[in-house]
């Protein structure tokens, strides 16, 4: 989420920019260095490993890059580029297999951009708390009763242990709980007042089943991705913020129910 590489990536880069340096470099030894090494199959050798991170990027090969001699902010361009579409590509296949990010709209993700609920954080202790929470329930790590019954084998019940109206997963948290009404109220009243203000009462009919609701609060650029709503990147970052917001009153709230039933 917050758009950053592996720490592989990260070696590649400098294994990438190291070996510009040498292809460019005056000094006669590197140069005797290069032409020596680059025709030699030692596997462990630096000219080796760095053949394999061109080809894993599709970047030129050895030969070319020493032929092509691109100036340093050229080649810098070039390689973060190609590796930066690699690693979004294997971001988005990975985050496909996880069940977990089913509120969240992969296809906003990608390498060296965050995702839109750090873009809006103020810089403020609050709004980072905030956005820490959000980021937990986009994600699907934020740990609910279904997702406890969901580890212990169902040994444990899904229901709600403070309204017990059906199992607490997220809709039932954002949408229904009936002891965290509360919470709830201000924060709905005022997203839907922005949306039909955008976009009428349809625009509200449209996303006013619980799960589309829930869809919009977690992550709005799902809801955008689905075509359910044509939001603007202003409309999310309003969205965004106010269901952030809401986001974390509910999570105060659970917390303190839950603490005043000892649970
Ligand atoms: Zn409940």
């Amino acid at each position: 989420m917050l758009g950053a590489l592996p720490v592989e990536a990260e070696l590649h880069k400098r294994q990438l920019s190291l070996l510009q340096s040498i292809v460019n470099s005056k000094n006669p030894t590197m140069k005797e260095l290069l032409s020596r090494q680059a025709n030699i199959n030692n596997q462990n050798s630096f000219f080796s490993k760095v053949k394999r991170t061109l080809a894993q990027y599709e970047l030129p090969t050895l030969k070319e890059v020493s032929n092509s001699k691109y100036t340093k902010v050229r080649w810098k361009h070039i390689s973060k580029a190609a590796i930066a579409s690699y690693w979004t590509e294997e971001l988005l296949i990975d985050a496909e297999d996880k069940s977990t990010l089913i509120n969240c709209n992969i296809n906003s993700m990608r390498i060296g951009k965050t995702h839109m609920v750090w873009d809006s954080v103020m810089s403020n202790t609050t709004d980072v708390k905030r956005g820490i929470i959000k980021a937990r329930m986009i994600t699907g790590t934020y740990t609910l009763q279904s997702n406890k019954a969901k580890f212990n084998k169902y040994e444990i019940n899904a229901t709600c242990p403070l309204c017990r109206l059906e199992a607490e997963d997220i809709t039932h948290m954002i949408t229904r709980c009936t002891a965290l009404h509360n919470s709830r109220l201000a924060n709905v009243k005022n997203i839907r007042q922005y949306i039909t203000e955008q976009f009428g009462e349809d625009g509200w009919t449209s996303v006013s089943s619980r799960r589309d609701l829930t869809t919009l609060i977690i992550d709005c650029g799902m809801t955008k991705q689905q075509g359910t709503l044509p939001l603007t990147t202003v409309d999310m970052k309003a969205i965004e913020s106010i269901s952030r917001r809401l986001c974390y009153q509910l999570h105060v709230n659970r917390l303190q129910k839950h603490k005043q039933l000892n649970i």
